[in-house]
């Protein structure tokens, strides 16, 4: 019996054909139509696994005509899988728009989980993974990516980033340039493949290791780079600390911070210790 009529969104491997999970290929095999970032590329994946289902290109440029084409099969009962070229769909990756179609439509849209770069570096690099941010592709432009990585500087969280490999140089001495070079980070690459590395160190001589070995500027590539150290004070939200500022105005500090902890939901003390900071 095949997969129940839904668009499936199916990760398939970013390296290592042996990743596929059992139900990525029975659903694909099932499906009456998958449609998929690049068909040649998928073409290799299907004849590895036996699946003939028809392919057709989907990408988020696709025009409309496209989506609607693919929607209108759904909702004439047609099983469609989504697969991009290696990992999860719509991560860096495309599908969004589809998905989001089918989901305005009321037709069901089923994951199945598999292969995601930054899932499998962020597992393996031993950076803090209880709390992090997937930041993508950093601005191909100089100027660009340095006022993002500008603005990430006081992060708390680990940030994970993916590059292309002929950027990764540049933009490690860009991290170091914003984030300072001592700042701690891990390069992922060629994850589930034959070459797969990990290194860490901190920004500055991570990128001085790159730049010295071209090898390491090949492939494909996961950044991470732990998080800013916690300042006294930025526990608090912006809105908090306004409530705080304007009743310290005119109340004691304990007073202030039990009116504000009432208004605000926070903790009395925290508010508390926060406004003795502030003296
Ligand atoms: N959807 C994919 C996923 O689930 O990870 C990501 C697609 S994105 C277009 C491609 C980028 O993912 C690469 O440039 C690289 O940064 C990262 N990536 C994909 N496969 C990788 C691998 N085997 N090792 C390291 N990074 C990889």
């Amino acid at each position: 019996m095949g997969p129940d009529q839904a668009l499936y969104v199916v990760a398939t491997p970013i390296g290592n054909l042996a990743d596929m999970v059992p139900r990525a290929v029975e659903v694909l095999q099932c499906a009456d139509l998958v449609a998929a970032e690049d068909t040649r590329h998928s073409q290799r994946l299907f004849s590895h696994f036996d699946i003939d289902t028809p392919l057709v290109a989907y990408h988020d440029h696709s025009d409309d005509q496209r989506t609607a084409r693919i929607i209108e099969r759904l909702e004439a009962g047609e099983t469609v899988a989504l697969i991009s070229d290696a990992g999860t769909p719509l991560i860096s990756d495309p599908g969004y728009r589809l998905v989001r179609e089918a989901r305005n439509r009321g037709i069901r849209v089923v994951p199945v989980p598999g292969a995601c770069a930054f899932v499998a570096a962020l597992s393996a690099a031993g950076l803090p993974s209880d709390r992090f941010t997937f930041e993508g592709f950093l601005p191909a432009k100089s100027g660009a990516r340095a006022r993002t990585l500008e603005q990430l500087a006081g992060e708390e969280r680990t940030m994970v980033f993916y590059e292309a490999p002929h950027r990764v140089a540049d933009t490690l001495d860009a991290m170091a340039e914003a984030f300072g070079e001592h700042r701690e980070a891990v390069i992922a690459r060629e994850l589930t493949k034959a070459f797969e590395t990990f290194h860490m160190a901190p920004l500055a001589e991570l990128a001085a290791w790159v730049r010295a070995d071209s090898n390491q500027q090949r492939g494909e590539i996961v950044l991470m780079v732990r998080g800013a150290e916690r300042k006294a004070g930025a526990t608090l939200d912006d809105e908090s600390q306004r409530v705080m500022k304007l009743l310290m105005a005119e109340l004691p500090p304990k007073r202030a911070a039990a009116v504000a902890a009432e208004i605000t939901g926070v903790n009395k003390k925290v508010l508390y210790n926060w406004g003795l900071e502030q003296k």
